[in-house]
């Protein structure tokens, strides 16, 4: 649960002389004498301007370059799930970052603390109200209706990845550009679909060599929903003066979210809560019992949590999140469990989710249309790959460098690179520098197998110089077998 995003600004007391009440800084200027004066219009222009510079040039909070070694794991990482969703059978879908704001309120609920709290709105030059998304699944429903998808041989299966952004405390894990890559099946309410999602996620895991714990629940469709609500309301009721004062409006408004709460007084009672899945209707209860039954089948490891209600209003029936394992672990079974819904470890970093969303598209004004989805949050399943330590396979380093000497070598350098790349040879250079020795340095600092020299001589003769950077040997050869001997001995 985000805590409130202002900081308490600090009383400043004026040192020689007290008067009154203190004084707060930066809200009213005052001169030394503690005279209001008003700001003449220059004065205030040159105070925006001066902030102006300021956030131009600096990056908002909550945002971050993404850089250096970093890209190296984007890329491994994003590979894995491309590849992965393809052999799935999913196609890709790439959906605006601006929406309209009534697409999120519709879909997501008004009550749920993204669409809330969180959401970067405004007008746009036409008066539109708009959204930055806070998240994918509304976007692709749309997309699935406007575009007539539902024409279309169904299931249709959909991957996705991009930014997202929620205005909330910047903390570790949570940023408020974060990227998300996931997958939807829109179409079919088959509990062998939910299974199917929950194997790719244990797939994916296993291929990128990290450890997750699959926490799993249920929560039914609105039938069962309204007589667990009025359940839950009662159990409350006699506790309400104990819960926060989030909680406190929860409990008129949507109870279940209470489940959400991070606050130790709360979840005291969440934990004795009786439990939705008990509140099942028949065939709720017969989707959640088939969809544990296939998992069962091909030995998916998950872990039944009764309390997992996820952030959003539009979940129905099987919901999931997945875990960090790497604490847990260490744990005993009981210990385990325990860790898992006291501490509530997954809330705060869960790696992925998802879960059925059966009356979404019929929302959003297609037809009744069951579907199902989850995604993964790239940042933290990033991060995830450091702290286990996972070695991934790193890009392959360039070869082959490329140095000349001279002006009229230089005209011919960028021709012969071209020429090499488009053989699909990786050559470094350092084109930026004419010293030989200089050029050689970068060569040296990349450990490359070969160094080509093109000179002065070697340009008008139309030959190069190909020299063994381990042995130090050259050889001059003709430019036309340049591409053969680089071949042969690069093999
Ligand atoms: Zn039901
Ligand atoms: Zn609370």
């Amino acid at each position: 649960m985000p805590k409130k995003t202002k900081k308490k600004k600090k009383a400043v007391f004026p040192k020689k002389k007290k008067v009154g009440r203190p004084r707060k800084i930066g809200t009213k200027k005052r001169t030394a004498w503690g005279v209001k004066r008003k700001k003449t219009s220059q004065q205030q222009k040159k105070q925006e301007d001066g902030f102006k510079i300021k956030e131009e040039a600096q990056i908002l909070r909550g945002m971050n370059d993404i850089y250096g070694e970093d890209i190296m794991y984007w890329q491994y990482t994003l590979k894995k799930m491309v590849d992965l969703s393809e052999r799935y059978g999913f196609n890709q879908i790439i959906v605006p970052v601006l929406e309209r704001l009534f697409l999120f309120e519709k879909s997501a609920g008004i009550t749920s603390d993204v669409v809330e709290k969180q959401m970067y709105t405004f007008r746009d030059r036409s008066g539109n109200k708009v959204v930055l998304r806070p998240e994918f699944t509304p976007s692709v429903v749309r997309a699935y209706i406007e575009t007539g998808m539902f024409n279309l041989p169904q299931p249709v299966k959909l991957y996705y990845f991009g930014p997202l952004f929620r205005y909330e405390r910047p903390q570790a894990g949570r940023s408020r550009q974060f990227h998300q890559f996931g997958i939807e099946v829109i179409g079919s309410e088959k509990p062998l679909i939910d299974a199917q999602l929950i194997l790719f996620s244990q797939t994916l895991f296993n291929s990128l060599d990290i450890k997750a714990s699959i926490q799993i629940n249920s929560l039914g469709c609105e039938e069962c929903r309204k007589s667990y609500r009025s359940r839950l309301v009662q159990y409350f009721k006699f506790k309400k003066r104990w819960l926060c004062e989030d909680c406190k409006k929860r409990l008129s408004k949507n109870p279940l979210r209470i489940f959400d709460c991070q606050k130790e007084t709360c979840q005291k009672f969440t934990r004795q809560a009786p439990q939705l899945v008990d509140y099942l209707c028949e065939d709720c209860q017969r989707h959640f019992v088939k969809t544990l039954e296939y998992l069962d089948e091909i030995n998916v490891v998950y872990e039944f949590n009764p309390y997992l209600v996820r952030g959003l209003d539009y979940y129905t029936r099987t919901v999931f999140e997945f875990w960090p394992d790497r604490e847990i672990q260490k744990k005993s079974k009981k210990q385990r469990q325990r860790s898992l819904i006291l501490e509530r470890l997954g809330a705060q970093v869960a790696l992925g989710g998802g879960g059925r969303y059966d009356n979404v598209v019929e929302s959003l004004g297609g037809l009744s249309t069951p579907a199902t989805g989850l995604s993964y949050g790239m940042e933290r399943i990033i991060d995830e790959i450091k702290k286990q330590e996972v070695k991934i396979t790193r890009p392959r380093s360039p070869q082959i460098f490329f140095t000349h000497v001279g002006e009229k070598a230089s005209r011919r350098a960028l021709k012969i690179f071209n020429e090499l790349q488009k053989e699909k040879f990786k050559i470094a250079e350092n084109f930026a520098k004419d010293s030989l020795r200089q050029q050689l340095e970068k060569a040296n600092k990349l450990h490359v197998k070969l160094a080509l020299i093109l000179g002065q001589e070697e340009t008008r003769n139309s030959t190069i110089i190909i020299r063994d950077m381990n042995t130090g040997n050259q050889e001059v050869i003709d430019q036309k077998k340049l591409v053969n001997e680089l071949r042969k001995r690069l093999r």
